[in-house]
């Protein structure tokens, strides 16, 4: 791990950059840091199974997957985009939670991934 020189507030799991459609008006291509927060060391148990943060969007907004007692992971997002559509059941997924999906299939997923259709 390479020192740094800032001292840290908490312990840094990883940092991933995830190229999205940007917050401007053109949606011109941006880069997002996605932060790993949080991660359970008993991923395959209900509860939240991890965190991220994500920067470089208008606000800084915070991602959980959450796995349900019957073994279905929720992703939940804070983005205006994913509360607007978070009454329909969670079928909508922003661009961010998108983005970390898209990011996990090229790197290998360490959660099971759960079909989109309810
Ligand atoms: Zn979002």
């Amino acid at each position: 791990m390479v020192k740094q020189n800032q001292p840290q507030q908490r312990a840094t799991f990883a940092i991933v950059t995830v190229v999205l459609p940007g917050p401007d008006r053109k949606r011109q291509p941006a880069p997002y840091l996605f932060h790993v927060t949080y991660r359970n060391p008993k991923p395959n148990e209900p509860g939240c199974v991890m965190t991220w943060n994500v920067t470089g969007g208008r606000e800084e907004y915070q991602i959980a997957a959450e796995r349900t007692e019957d073994a279905h992971l929720y992703w939940h997002c804070t983005c205006p985009d994913a509360v607007y559509h978070g009454e329909n059941h969670h079928a909508h997924r922003c661009k961010h939670v998108q983005g970390l999906h898209a990011m996990l299939e090229t790197i290998g997923n360490p959660v099971r991934r759960q079909p989109a259709a309810a």
